[in-house]
């Protein structure tokens, strides 16, 4: 078993893993703060460290058809949401390569 090594994020506010307190995403990388989540409230972020992809498949979202991979916090491996990886509509390119993460597994941490 290899040690793990995390990430950490230099930042006024970061949000982290609510199980684990691994650092996922910054609050500058905030794209949309109007998404919903399986869980409820979900944030739209350019950028996520510290968590790995599962499986790509297509989901009917309530924006149309995707393609999307559930993110994992690599520490203590929950699923914190979803990444982007394909959509459909034109409509809706913007958010390739974008990370859905739900406010229910994530907490705020402000220096
Ligand atoms: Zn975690």
């Amino acid at each position: 078993m290899g040690r793990l090594f995390l990430r950490y994020l230099d930042g006024p506010s970061v949000y982290v893993c609510s199980n684990c307190n691994s650092h996922l995403c910054m609050n500058d990388e905030i794209i949309s703060k109007h998404f919903h989540g399986r869980y409820g409230k979900a944030y739209l972020f350019n950028k996520a460290v510290n968590v790995s992809n599962g499986p790509l498949e297509e989901r009917q979202l309530m924006t149309g058809l995707h393609v999307v991979c559930d993110v994992y916090c690599v520490n203590c491996k929950s699923n914190v949401g979803w990444k982007y990886k394909e959509a459909y509509a034109t409509t809706e390119q913007y958010k390739v390569g974008k990370f859905c993460l739900e406010m229910t597994k994530l907490k705020k941490e402000t220096m």
